[in-house]
């Protein structure tokens, strides 16, 4: 293996590392949009709850419910 397979290699595995935070990043994004709907019970999640929380998925009845185990 000489100089120019090693720098190949290198420059293989950085785009890999780009692609892999790239990955990352979106699904980050996809995380903090907040649900319009409650994913439990389908009810709309007002705007200032989903503001308050990123990436909300529940109403508050069915987040508590959830904490206390209940779902
Ligand atoms: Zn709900």
């Amino acid at each position: 293996m000489d100089a120019v397979d090693v720098a190949q290699i290198e420059l293989e595995r950085a785009a890999e590392r780009a692609a892999q935070a790239r990955q990352q990043a979106a699904a980050q994004r996809a995380a903090v949009v907040s649900a319009d709907e409650c994913v439990e019970c389908l009810n709309l999640i007002p705007s200032a709850r989903q503001l308050a929380i990123p990436g909300v998925q529940t109403c508050v009845d069915c987040q508590s419910l959830i904490e206390r185990g209940v779902l």
